[in-house]
């Protein structure tokens, strides 16, 4: 029987698995960290009165894999409301006029006929003094929800995905831990070994033989192997502890994945006693010009439940702090926003979590984005290295929207079709 090891217990290295111990094969994980999901992350307890996501919480639209794998799991899932305002000094910020550009903005995207950069972009179309606002929306937008570095990020891929709009987002009943544990069952039901707390360093291999060692020193042996670690894995430098030695190289793979963009998130959930927000028009996204700029609540249910976010450069001055620090950065950011002061805030606080996702051992950071070199850099990620190596992950999805759960699920299952092939 033909073996395979799988390098990841994420969405990708699960669906990967499933697809492969479907087709007979014999299937080990090989996870870092001492739970599955990676990216995933439901927390249930620690306080809080209901399961919350430190990692990813939406379904971005009627996405076929993941609905269809909810389904046939019998996993409940519900559309989410409210609208998006922008607050500033506890009100409702009027409408600044952007609008129409932000329609040329989209326009003028859609008109290009050839990638470019955004900075480039923004540059080359929109460097009028009057466009002043709408470039430091755009770049904050790109930034904030995309995680896109503007200097590399593709203009076409931002209007991909920026033209989608918002409308059809799930949360699912119970978190997207669900969804991990029940291909989880699936695995195991089908005889799937899984070693968790297992970080690999080197892969040694040739064609259709693989013999890898972790840092606990075990070793594991396959015909083939995929791996589904996020991008920041393979952007590690040699010396870096998170560095994966291929004995021998692959240097075309590498320098690829250097090609994809990979972005920073810090989402902080705090729990209060009562809805600080004070909100009467059904609002669910607020959107603020402080240091945590996004913010949403639960609705439709009801609870006293806010998340804060912070992507891209926003990021970059906070990454490297303690999780209290950001805690005070988070409680002042409501405070301005919402005009209550930080004292009352905290008398409320209930329970809090700061997902500093670049801390995170083994992930580095929060989801990929493309740059203007990922079309080309994703065909020879996806292509296998003598039909024996295979790479898999969200950041490898050619489709939209990139950078989800979605995308990691389909890119599993691809891998694994594409892996069945050359046997
Ligand atoms: C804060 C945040 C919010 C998000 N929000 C959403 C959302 O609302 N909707 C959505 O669809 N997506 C969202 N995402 C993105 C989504 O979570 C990811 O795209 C998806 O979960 C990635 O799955 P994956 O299997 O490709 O990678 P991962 O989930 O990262 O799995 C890779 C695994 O590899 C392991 N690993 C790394 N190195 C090694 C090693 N050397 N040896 C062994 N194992 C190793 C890691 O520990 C990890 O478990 C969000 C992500 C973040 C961080």
């Amino acid at each position: 029987m033909n073996n395979v090891l799988i390098i990841g217990g994420g969405a990708s290295g699960l669906m990967a698995a499933l697809e492969l111990l479907k087709h007979g094969m014999q299937v080990t994980i090989i996870e870092a960290a001492n739970r599955l999901g990676g990216r995933i992350c439901t927390i249930k307890g620690n306080g809080f009165s209901q399961p919350v996501e430190a990692g990813a919480e939406f379904i971005h639209g009627d996405l076929p894999l993941t609905l269809s794998l909810l389904n046939e799991a019998g996993i409940k899932y519900h559309s989410i409301n409210g609208k998006m305002v922008h607050v500033e000094k506890g009100k409702r910020k009027k409408e600044s006029g952007l609008d129409h550009h932000w329609n040329e903005l989209m326009q003028q995207m859609a008109a290009l006929n050839h990638d470019m950069t955004l900075d480039d972009f923004l540059h080359t179309f929109f460097a009028d003094d009057k466009y002043a606002t709408l470039r430091a929306s755009a770049k904050s937008f790109a930034g904030g929800f995309d995680l896109a570095d503007t200097s590399t990020a593709s203009t076409q891929s931002l209007y991909n995905e920026w033209s989608e709009g918002m409308e059809g987002q799930y949360r699912i009943n119970g978190g997207y831990e669900e969804l991990i544990q029940y291909l989880k069952t699936q695995c195991i039901q089908r005889g799937c070994t899984i070693n968790t707390e297992c970080c690999v360093k080197k892969i040694n291999w040739q064609k259709n033989e693989v013999n890898v060692l972790t840092m606990c020193s075990r070793i594991f042996k396959a015909d083939k192997i995929i791996l589904t670690v996020p991008l920041s894995i393979l952007h590690a430098a040699p010396e870096s502890k998170n560095y994966i030695t291929f004995e021998p190289a692959i240097p075309g793979h590498i320098s690829a994945a250097g090609n994809i963009g990979f972005g920073n998130v810090i989402k902080i959930i705090l729990e209060f006693n009562s809805d600080i927000t004070k909100d009467k028009n059904a609002a669910g996204f607020f959107l603020t010009d402080e240091a945590i700029p996004t913010w949403w609540n639960q609705l439709p249910v009801n609870n006293t439940i806010l998340t804060g976010w912070a992507g891209g450069e926003k990021v970059t001055s906070l990454k490297d702090n303690t999780d209290e620090y950001i805690l005070g950065i988070a409680l002042q950011s409501l405070g301005n926003a919402f005009q209550i002061s930080v004292d009352d805030l905290s008398s409320q606080l209930k329970a809090y979590k700061i997902a500093n996702w670049y801390k995170e051992p083994c992930i580095h950071g929060g989801y990929s984005f493309n740059t203007i070199k990922s079309t080309e850099a994703k065909k020879i990620l996806r292509r296998p290295v003598n039909d024996t190596i295979f790479f898999s992950g969200e950041a490898l999805y050619e489709g939209s929207p990139g950078g989800t759960v979605e995308a990691a699920l389909q890119s599993g299952k691809k891998t694994a079709e594409l892996l069945l092939k050359t046997l």
